[in-house]
């Protein structure tokens, strides 16, 4: 059975959905899931908006966790939040941590104000950058969500990562995630759309050429509809890239393909 290791329910203020929904979508998706709700200490545009009570995430939907059904969060990082996050990682029994990208500079990738007076060349470079920096700081993590997020929001005619721009930037992420041995998420949420399946081939297949081995299958779901959204493209993905699907499990990496 795939998983999908990535999605938001009850503890994630910008979800549509509750965890006894998405079990139920997940099961008539049949795939297995990991909840991930958002943690974004100190998120710019409102420092509070993406945290949660984790005790309280733990007593509530402990009771849900099954062979199929696993606890999790997403760790939105920036630098001066790593030794917090470090801390908070360490002292709750999640089957999954997500290192992601939110922030840049301080600045919300999401807010359109991010980019102003900044081309397309220059907002990818600071995204990156700040990447690596993000990476040579914070290692409690197991997969790294999401590398093309940046293209959900950035205003510019071609929103693709290209691979040959940045490469020795992509090389760091890459060669970081593998020294610490990482699993590479392949985010769905815009592989629906095969234009832009070629740029993000490349670069999975250069964690792969460098030496990385593992992928999980994410879909960043906040609505039902969306839970294993085309799962059957990443996975054909992965296994064009020769990468091994996995998920996690206290914190166990699992193959699954
Ligand atoms: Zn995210
Ligand atoms: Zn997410």
């Amino acid at each position: 059975m795939l998983f999908d290791t990535h999605m938001h329910a009850d503890y994630s203020c910008d979800s549509h959905m509750t965890i006894a929904q998405a079990i139920a979508a997940a099961k008539k998706a049949g795939v297995g899931m990991i909840l991930t709700e958002h943690w974004d200490r100190d998120y710019p545009t409102n420092p509070e908006m993406f945290k949660f009570d984790i005790d309280d995430y733990f007593a509530k939907d402990g009771k849900y966790r099954s062979e199929r059904v696993f606890l999790g969060i997403e760790v939105g990082m920036q630098p001066h939040c790593v030794e917090e996050d470090t801390g908070m990682v360490g002292k709750y029994p999640f089957d999954e941590v997500v290192g992601a990208m939110h922030c840049m500079y301080g600045k919300d990738i999401y807010e359109p104000t991010t980019y102003t007076g900044l081309t397309k060349e220059v907002a990818v470079r600071k995204y990156l950058e700040e990447s690596v920096r993000c990476l040579e700081l914070y290692h409690d993590f197991d997969s790294y969500a999401h590398l093309d997020y940046i293209c959900r929001y950035m205003p510019y005619e071609d929103n693709n990562l290209y691979y040959a721009e940045n490469a020795e930037l992509w090389d760091r992420v890459f060669k970081l995630l593998i020294d610490g041995n990482k699993a590479l998420e392949i985010n769905t949420r815009r592989l629906e759309d095969a234009s832009v399946r070629p740029p993000l081939l490349k670069l999975y297949s250069r964690f792969r050429e460098l030496g990385g081995k593992y992928a999980t299958l994410g879909s960043d779901a906040h609505y039902t509809q969306h839970i294993g959204r085309a799962f059957n493209v990443a996975e054909e993905m992965a296994n064009q890239c020769g990468l091994h699907i996995v998920h996690f499990e206290k914190r166990r990496m699992i193959v699954d393909k």
